[in-house]
């Protein structure tokens, strides 16, 4: 479910918005191959109406399943932003989109969570060993014939093992 905001309701009083977002919901989903959302997002916040617009702040955390860039091991990530705020124009050029009276606040934290991926996820900082799977991976992108495919397999085993 979106987090839409409605603005006549805002009028009253400010609203409170708590709950979790899939990635698939935040359009995360293969947006880096390195980088996974596996676990929905948490998110608290308090939305409140201001002079032109519309004040979200609050928390959110996320937990990322990343693979190091470096040995290719997985690893888990926790982002969290303890002090989230957005401010979105109900007025002007910049002025948010309004549907049926509501305000979408899915898309303004998406682009913050984005914002806060790792741009290089490394399973621990200035990782620099070389992945464990390497002979696998060479064996994945030669062409071989899947008939042939097992004896390579076997020959780069046997390779490992003297
Ligand atoms: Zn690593």
């Amino acid at each position: 479910m979106p987090i839409l905001c409605n603005v006549r309701q805002l009028q009253k009083k400010a609203l409170v918005f708590k709950g979790e977002l899939s990635g698939q919901e935040l359009d995360l989903e293969g947006f880096d191959d390195c980088i996974k959302l596996r676990l929905p997002i948490k998110y608290d916040l308090e939305v409140q109406l201001m002079e032109g617009g519309i004040l979200a702040q609050g928390q959110w955390q996320a937990v990322l399943d990343c693979e190091c860039v470096h040995c290719l091991k997985s690893f888990q990530k926790v982002l969290a932003q303890s002090d989230w705020s957005c401010f979105l124009m109900l007025e002007g050029e910049e002025q948010v989109t309004v549907v049926n009276d509501c305000v979408d606040l899915t898309q303004p934290l998406r682009e913050d969570i984005l914002l806060a991926y790792p741009q290089q996820p490394l399973c621990e900082p200035g990782c620099d060993r070389l992945p464990e799977k390497a002979g696998a991976r060479i064996t994945e992108s030669s062409q071989v014939q899947p008939s042939e495919m097992n004896s390579s397999v076997w020959a780069e085993l046997n390779k490992l093992k003297l």
